[in-house]
């Protein structure tokens, strides 16, 4: 076979297998991209279920308050009871601490409603803290996976594309932009095999006097429709 051809063979066949790991690795970042959002995604909701559970707990401490104050006064009231002097006193008195009575039986129910609901947002906040937990080791296998992966292609790579640029100084300057020209043009496939009288990319069949002379081998030959250089694989 002619050197020159045989070189361009091989030349295509360290493109493409760069190609294909390229196309295998170029949505890696993406995907790691994806995973580390819904590891966000997770974080975010676990900080609001903490939010809200705060919330809640700020809001039961105040009804506590409240229901404190509100005590200190029904003592008041019902220490000015023993003092009070007319009948008028005593049941304006009375409805005093019956008031005060009512809002605390009030407040302490709304504090217990509370309770239950903190209750309900603690359960909430372990389960999304176990859940995430599960799913950050996933997403983290699934990394590291992803990372290994993407490094061990770019280190293929790395050596393809050395051996590739030490095959390039051995095929001429001419022919090398040419099969360039060709590769950018033909979406990286410079060569084609002719097989059954055409040409394997475009299909286009080869005049049987150029078909012939392709067979031998010895000459650099494109197709006359898609311009790829032309082999025969026999
Ligand atoms: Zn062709």
């Amino acid at each position: 076979m002619n050197t020159h051809l045989q070189l361009l063979i091989s030349f295509q066949h360290l493109d493409s297998k760069i190609s294909q790991l390229q196309e295998r690795t170029h949505e890696i970042p993406e995907s790691i991209e994806e995973l580390n959002s819904t590891l966000d995604d997770s974080r975010r909701e676990i900080e609001e279920a903490e939010t809200l559970l705060g919330e809640e707990n700020a809001r039961r401490r105040d009804l506590e308050l409240d229901v404190e104050a509100l005590r200190e006064q029904l003592s008041k009231y019902r220490s000015q009871l023993t003092e009070v002097k007319t009948n008028k006193e005593y049941q304006a008195a009375l409805h005093e601490i019956a008031t005060a009575e009512g809002a605390i039986a009030t407040k302490e129910d709304q504090v217990l409603e509370g309770m239950m609901v903190i209750e309900e947002k603690e359960q909430l906040g372990e389960k999304l803290k176990r859940g995430f937990e599960h799913k950050e080791k996933e997403i983290l296998q699934k990394r590291s996976k992803l990372e290994k992966f993407a490094s061990e292609a770019q280190a293929q790579i790395d050596g393809l594309e050395k051996e590739k640029s030490q095959l390039g100084t051995q095929i001429p300057e001419e022919l090398s932009q040419q099969y360039g020209k060709i590769a950018t043009a033909r979406n990286g496939l410079a060569l084609a095999e002719a097989k059954d009288q055409s040409c394997q990319a475009c299909h286009v069949k080869l005049r049987p006097q150029l078909f012939a002379e392709l067979k031998t081998n010895q000459e650099i030959i494109t197709c006359e429709n898609c311009n790829r250089f032309l082999y025969w694989a026999g």
